[in-house]
């Protein structure tokens, strides 16, 4: 019987209700002040229940968007499990050079394969929490760095060992065809790869051409209709200066129209959807994000696509049938 690896333990494929695809649940407080992460993430997650929720995977990177350097604090995500009764799936990976911990940026490819390996088989860092999907393995805008490459091919060589599935980060959506080029080139089961963030495009094309190739792709900013992104952190070595960041904005009504056209050509067993949602970003969204929460997907963003023609067995196929493949392995 296929299964999915939670953060508790092995789950029934056929238990995961609707899942929230892309998720970062410890990194939901603009401040300390704020409270426990754990309590923040139980609050904004608990109502997710009532709309037919069960699963929310956690693609945090080693050292950013809630994870500590050495994933010790998966932990906790047993506590948020426990408390919310919802299934919570970690993912591992590294992100953006600029942000990865030192301890990754100095590792060949092999010690991160072995990494990724040994987190979904043993468990991340010390903590026996093994993960159950691997990502978000990141590149850069519109390059790939030497470093983001190694980790990649990583990421991609722990798919093949394992048969986890494999979620990326584009920034903006470059250097998507790379990721598969690197795919296909480490000979990664291109079923279980899924190109990450292909809602900052809002491109038809890029989208079809993707999925063409037989990857699946993510619609998963839903509610970041204003995006502000740090290239790079912002004074890492404590210095004043100017950052790179790229601002734009991506309505969610381009995202309904992009997904419902996708689904329109037959691609519905093909996307999945997540918000993506950061307390420190909501205050860009307060309509989205900042108003609705974890909720935005399910009562905001569902409707939209219900407007545009698309049948409820379709939108259960992208929330529930297609993540439940994708997390299960035999
Ligand atoms: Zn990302």
């Amino acid at each position: 019987m296929p299964s999915v690896q939670t953060v508790l333990g092995p789950v029934a494929d056929t238990e995961l209700g609707r899942v929230m695809a892309h998720e970062h649940v410890f990194s939901l407080q603009a401040g300390t002040w704020a409270g426990s992460p754990v309590d923040a993430a139980v609050a904004a997650l608990l109502p997710l229940r009532e709309a037919g929720f069960g699963t929310v995977v956690d693609l945090s990177p080693y050292g950013v968007v809630g994870r500590d350097d050495d994933g010790r604090n998966v932990l906790a995500l047993r506590e948020v499990a426990e408390r919310t009764g919802l299934h919570l799936v970690a993912g591992t990976a590294v992100y953006l050079e600029s942000f990865a911990p030192a301890w990754a940026r100095e590792s060949g490819v092999e010690e991160l394969a072995a990494r990724f390996v040994s987190d979904a088989t043993v468990g991340i860092g010390s903590t026996g929490v093994r993960a159950g999907v691997l990502g978000e393995q990141a590149t850069g805008l519109g390059a790939v760095s030497a470093f983001e490459e190694r980790a990649f091919r990583a990421a991609l060589r722990a798919q093949r060992e394992t048969g986890l599935a494999l979620f990326t980060h584009t920034t903006h959506g470059t250097m998507a065809h790379e990721q598969l080029d690197l795919a296909v080139a480490e000979g990664a089961d291109l079923e279980r790869v899924v190109v990450g963030h292909l809602d900052t495009q809002l491109s038809a094309g890029l989208a079809e051409s993707l999925l063409d190739r037989g990857a699946l792709i993510a619609v998963d900013t839903i509610g970041k209709q204003v995006w502000d992104f740090f290239l790079a952190p912002a004074g890492p070595d404590g210095t004043d200066g100017e950052f790179a960041k790229q601002a734009f904005r991506r309505s969610d009504a381009g995202r309904a129209d992009l997904v419902a056209g996708l689904v329109d050509r037959g691609y519905a067993d093909r996307i999945v959807l997540a918000q993506d949602l950061t307390g420190a970003e909501c205050w860009m969204n307060p309509d989205t994000h900042g108003r609705f929460g974890y909720r935005y997907l399910a009562d905001v963003f569902v409707p939209m696509l219900r407007d545009r023609g698309i049948r409820d067995e379709q939108i259960e196929t992208m929330l529930a049938v297609t993540p439940a493949r994708l997390l299960a392995v035999a």
